[in-house]
């Protein structure tokens, strides 16, 4: 049996703390559904220290200048790099998705928002404003207390996009991952911290939503930054808004994927593939509503039948395995009762739709065609492997069913007509559109979803915004002209 128990649970003011007295977390390998570490949950004592270690830590980061702060996340980003294959198995112990895709997806990104946002740091300014005589400057300052807390699809990633543009601002952060993935960001504080970072501007705690809740209704922290669910969304927005805090909402998804009757087929299956099955579909962009034209179903249908033929099913730290296990055996019955309705609301189970005996949260890859608008599984966010196949006629149609949802994550767009492709986008009500392919996510990107998919933008220039503030000061030259 593997065992890939860390140091101690949390990661607090520059070491590795315990406290026994937290509620046991048991970890399991999703591939095998063993133990392979216990942490404890953090007690109310170890939430208290990190708070006071960052509020204590913060002011100094802040005042360093952006290069200095910058260097030091660049360096963190070279370490990830040079570590990557350790921590990518990592990454597969703590989410059962397969090496082949974490050797290149998760630690690798996780180094390009450090690099990225270590590299924009010291460029990070504010503006003069001339006003005739008078004039404004402008000072760009940081928040202070940032609280991150996680999803358990992209532990690394996700630690990583949240704490490289709060760090780069001169923030501290507190992380909190899922209870269900808590490994991989004791890895980020610890290169963090080999790096140079000064303790506690980087820490994390384990937990559930105990954990989370009060971190932040704690009028000590300044931001709350979210990736989860629309339901925890909400919850955690209504908290954060009854003080008055920043906030950044990662949230869910049921994004569209529309392919025309011109599109390149094998780009549009592929594409079709990325966005339902990459991560044994546990991604929140994903484009689980695959509208086809009526004319090219069948077309499309007998390609993706036979590309799925190339599935390969294990032991997810096997590198010729491309598709993992569910992340827990709760994730696979959400998702088995999903398939159940499909069924049983009339669509065709075209391909999978079973769980795999044996060890582990193993589900087949299942496509649904016959699928209408109306059913549970073509509304609904699934957050497992499971397609859903709808066919159109004309474009004004397509666009108003895709925009028919309270989501707005991404969405797609196959055509080979680049003129249609930007006047759909245009009409598309998403975050993220992505024209003749599905789902890559660069750092350099804005990304984040309208409705109910969230509020605010992770990465680019643009999260520079979301964990700094201005400060306006008016400068008079001459006398004040006050009415009496
Ligand atoms: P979840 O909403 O159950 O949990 C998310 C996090 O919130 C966990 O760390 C959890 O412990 C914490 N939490 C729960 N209740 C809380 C509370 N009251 N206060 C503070 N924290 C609380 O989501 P999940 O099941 O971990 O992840 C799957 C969801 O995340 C899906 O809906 C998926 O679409 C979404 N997601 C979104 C993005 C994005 O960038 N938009 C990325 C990945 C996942």
């Amino acid at each position: 049996m593997t065992v890939i128990q860390p140091a101690a649970s949390h990661f607090i003011n520059g070491a590795y703390v315990e406290d026994t007295r937290g509620t046991p977390m048991p970890v399991l390998y999703p591939a095998t559904g063993e133990t392979i570490a216990t942490l404890h949950a953090a007690t109310p004592q170890l939430i208290e220290k990190a708070i006071e270690s960052a509020k204590a830590a913060q002011p100094a980061w802040a005042a360093l200048s952006g290069t200095e702060r910058g260097r030091i996340l660049r360096r963190a980003a070279d370490i990830f790099r040079a570590r990557n294959h350790e921590l990518s198995v990592l990454e597969t112990y703590d989410t059962g998705k397969p090496l082949q895709e974490t050797l290149v997806a998760d630690a690798t990104s996780g180094a390009d928002a450090l690099e990225y946002f270590g590299s924009l740091s010291s460029s990070l300014t504010g503006e003069y404003i001339p006003l005739g005589g008078d004039w404004v400057y402008t000072i760009r300052e940081a928040l202070g207390l940032c609280v991150g807390i996680g999803a358990w699809n992209y532990p690394t990633q996700i630690a990583c996009w949240k704490a490289a543009p709060a760090l780069a601002c001169g923030n501290a952060m507190i992380f909190k991952p899922s209870e269900v993935t808590p490994l991989c960001a004791l890895k980020v504080a610890e290169i963090l911290s080999e790096a140079g970072l000064p303790d506690g501007i980087f820490q994390v705690l384990q937990g559930a939503g105990e954990v989370g809740a009060p971190l932040v209704t704690d009028p000590r922290v300044d931001k709350v930054s979210l990736t989860g669910s629309v339901p925890t969304g909400k919850k955690v927005y209504a908290a954060a808004a009854a003080q008055m805090k920043h906030v950044t909402m990662e949230l869910g998804g049921k994004s569209p994927m529309v392919v025309f009757e011109d599109a390149n087929i094998d780009d549009a299956v592929g594409g079709a593939i990325l966005g339902n099955f990459y991560s044994t579909g546990q991604v929140c962009s994903n484009g689980t509503r695959v509208y086809v034209h009526a004319s090219i179903r069948d077309v499309f249908l007998k390609r993706l039948k036979e590309r799925l033929g190339a599935v390969v099913m294990g032991d997810p730290q096997d590198e010729a395995v491309n598709f993992g296990p569910m992340v827990s055996a709760a994730q696979r019955d959400i998702t088995l009762s999903y398939i159940a309705k499909g069924q049983a609301e009339g669509a065709t189970l075209f391909h999978g739709g079973k769980a795999v005996d044996g060890k582990g949260f193993f589900i087949e890859p299942t496509v649904f065609t016959d699928v209408t608008d109306e059913m549970t599984i073509a509304r609904e966010e699934i957050f497992g492997p499971v397609m859903c196949v709808l066919t159109f006629e004309e474009e004004a149609e397509v666009i108003a069913r895709a925009n028919a949802s309270d989501y707005g994550l991404a969405a797609g767009v196959f055509t080979a007509d680049l003129t249609r492709a930007h006047r759909v986008v245009g009409a598309l009500e998403a975050g993220t559109c992505f024209i003749n392919t599905y789902n890559l996510a660069p750092v350099e990107v804005p990304f984040g979803g309208v409705k109910s998919s969230g509020v605010g933008r992770e990465n680019s220039k643009a999260a520079i915004e979301h964990y700094s503030q201005l400060k306006s000061v008016y400068v008079a030259m001459g006398p004040v002209d006050a009415p009496f």
